[in-house]
């Protein structure tokens, strides 16, 4: 048997027979606190502190600790990547530090295990810059599916949504929806999906919008356990304690909110897995209640 090194920050747990491994493109990127969460004040994050720092606060220097993730989710028959991160040699003119940038994501996602010809579907859930850079990757000046046998599925409220926004302000997907999306439609590997959608037994995408109109999230279900994918519903686990606070992403600010409630009472105290994009390590927790409040547990 070969023992391999996960790559620094990745993880792997089982929910019941359904495998899944993350894989962090970015590692630990400090926010500043009032940039990533307007509502931000340090009076109302104190009470929360002692659990929050030093992992996911720094508190010295007031800023949130990110990373961003994709996951590989791993059934009996199927092999699932959910959210592709940011991708290599892509131009982007208004992040600078985004542009060109070049990431060992696919070694590490070999050395994990993954061959991108072996992956039978790629889900977004949403189409914002970071969930869908390695929808595709640049062969002989071409943007080409990097997972050449799945197919992609998008949501087609989050698709009508992200191509509106490229033509009307192009400065928000800086042009990702051009080179991360299109061609993917254009290679005849999307397919648009409405409401909620059922992938194969145990995985269902759900509609979460708030942080985007057509934000879904993908619930895990298998031998009575159970996890959420839950993209960007919240950015930090900050949010668990103070569920109103959006981050400065969030597009539908009282639909965000609604939806992050909802998914936490759903979820609190009840043993269900939480897999968020951009937590750094542990990154995978359930949400627990205590002392009136609602807080991130590490798993055991
Ligand atoms: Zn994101």
């Amino acid at each position: 048997m070969t023992i391999v090194a996960l790559p620094r920050a990745a993880g792997r747990i089982a929910i019941g027979d359904i495998d899944v491994q993350w894989l962090p493109e970015v590692i630990d990127k400090p926010y500043p606190a009032a940039f990533l969460f307007p509502d931000y004040t340090r009076a109302a994050l104190d009470p929360h502190l002692a659990w929050l720092a030093p992992r996911f606060f720094d508190a010295a220097a007031e800023r949130f600790i990110l990373n961003t993730h994709s996951y590989v989710i791993r059934t009996r028959h199927r092999t699932i990547v959910v959210d592709t991160c940011l991708g290599n040699d892509k131009v982007r003119r208004r992040y600078a530090h985004l542009d060109r940038r070049r990431a060992p994501y696919l070694d590490d996602l070999r050395t994990m295990g993954v061959d991108p010809n072996a992956v039978d579907l790629v889900l977004c859930t949403h189409l914002h810059i970071d969930h869908v850079g390695w929808n595709t990757r640049l062969e002989n000046g071409r943007w080409v599916p990097t997972f050449p046998n799945a197919r992609y599925v998008f949501s087609r409220t989050e698709f009508e949504h992200a191509a509106r926004e490229a033509k009307d302000e192009p400065q928000h997907s800086d042009g990702s929806f051009e080179d991360s999306v299109i061609p993917i439609v254009e290679a005849g590997r999307a397919e648009m999906i409405e409401g909620a959608h059922t992938i194969t037994d145990g995985l269902t995408i759900e509609p979460t919008p708030g942080h985007t109109p057509g934000h879904v999230a993908l619930a895990l279900a298998s031998r009575y356990a159970n996890a959420v994918l839950i993209g960007d519903i919240v950015h930090n686990p900050v949010q668990y304690a103070l569920p109103d606070w959006n981050s400065t992403f969030c597009l539908d600010a009282a639909q965000a909110r609604r939806t992050r409630r909802a998914l936490i009472e759903r979820c609190a105290d009840t043993g269900t897995v939480l897999l968020p994009a951009h937590f750094p390590a542990p990154t995978a927790g359930r949400i627990v209640s205590a002392r009136g409040a609602f807080r991130f547990q590490e798993l055991e």
